[in-house]
């Protein structure tokens, strides 16, 4: 195995490590770490809560004391940059340092304006290697809300409908269940993961959307209706200015046309039902620039999900 397979491969288990703090590391980015020395794994952490050890600090607590002295000669993996700044822990940058590891590599860079590259530089600064950007678009996909959050300064937005077979959201114009018993409860579970939820005014006034998590456990996202296209920045900016990383903006078709004609979205999901209505509300025209990363099918109900072409 070459290096740059040998770097990949630890990279690898520093996201799957990373994907466990999926509920709890929020607002904090998901890490992983993993340490490795002689061809073998002696420690392994991931961010587990916001407030807590970050990755880092969690992979050295892990390195038994029998396996103290490999450190020196220890490659440290971690799925985004070490942070170099005082928050609630000290910076990790110091700590590999101070355990002497002369080998870092980083998946990406952290966008964080406190980081943003300091982190990297103060380990080269000290002597260690550093290489970067290992499977850098898997570990930037895995932190894409706190990426857009921080570079775009607005949440990560989520756009998502459902429609019939036949294309409308409705069925002439008056609500029509398209999600099956099981689609449903993604959708609850989506909005568990996501910070916040927008609907249009005419959706409120029409189906009276609860917008909560009912069938799944987890926090109701904040609520947010649009009353005008006019107010979308004024609430992108209260969403940034109070920490919610992501919006699931759910309909109607206006509200969601209004979001696309800005070109403000990040991800689109799209459930198709198997129900034909006829005549009602069309859905959105997708927009061209897109990339299908999921399709799911369940009870006949089809989910694709996609993403912005690069
Ligand atoms: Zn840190």
């Amino acid at each position: 195995m070459t290096q740059e397979e040998t770097d990949k491969k630890y990279m690898r288990r520093c996201i799957q490590l990373a994907m466990n703090g999926w509920q709890n590391a929020k607002p904090n980015p998901m890490v992983g770490a993993v340490l490795v020395a002689d061809g073998r794994i002696i420690g392994e952490g991931y961010h587990v809560r916001c407030g807590e050890g970050h990755a880092e600090v969690n992979c050295f607590a892990s390195v038994r004391p029998a396996d103290g002295a490999l450190l020196r000669k220890s490659t440290l993996y971690v799925s985004l940059e070490p942070c170099s700044h005082y928050g609630r822990t000290p910076p990790c940058a110091d700590l590999i340092i101070k355990k002497g590891v002369p080998r870092v590599v980083v998946g990406c860079i952290d966008p964080f304006a406190k980081v943003r590259g300091r982190g990297i530089r103060k380990l080269q600064e000290a002597g260690v290697e550093v290489v970067v950007g290992v499977l850098e678009d898997e570990c930037r996909k895995l932190n894409g809300r706190f990426i857009t959050f921080n570079t775009a300064c607005r949440p990560y937005i989520l756009l998502k409908w459902a429609q019939t077979v036949d294309g409308f959201l409705d069925d002439h114009f008056r609500p029509v269940h398209i999600s099956t018993v099981f689609t449903k409860m993604l959708a609850h579970k989506l909005r568990a993961e996501n910070d916040a939820i927008l609907v249009g005014r005419i959706t409120v006034e029409r189906d009276c959307p609860r917008l909560d998590v009912r069938e799944w456990s987890g926090r109701n996202p904040r609520r947010f209706v649009l009353s005008s296209a006019a107010s979308i920045d004024r609430i992108l900016e209260e969403c940034y200015q109070e920490g919610l990383q992501s919006l699931i903006v759910e309909g109607g078709r206006k509200t969601l046309e209004s979001f696309m004609e800005r070109d403000l979205w990040d991800e689109i999901r799209v459930e198709t039902g198997m129900l034909t209505t006829g005549a009602g509300t069309r859905a959105p025209l997708l927009p061209g620039n897109l990339r299908v990363i999921r399709m799911e099918n369940y009870d006949g109900n089809e989910i694709i999900t996609y993403e912005r072409k690069s």
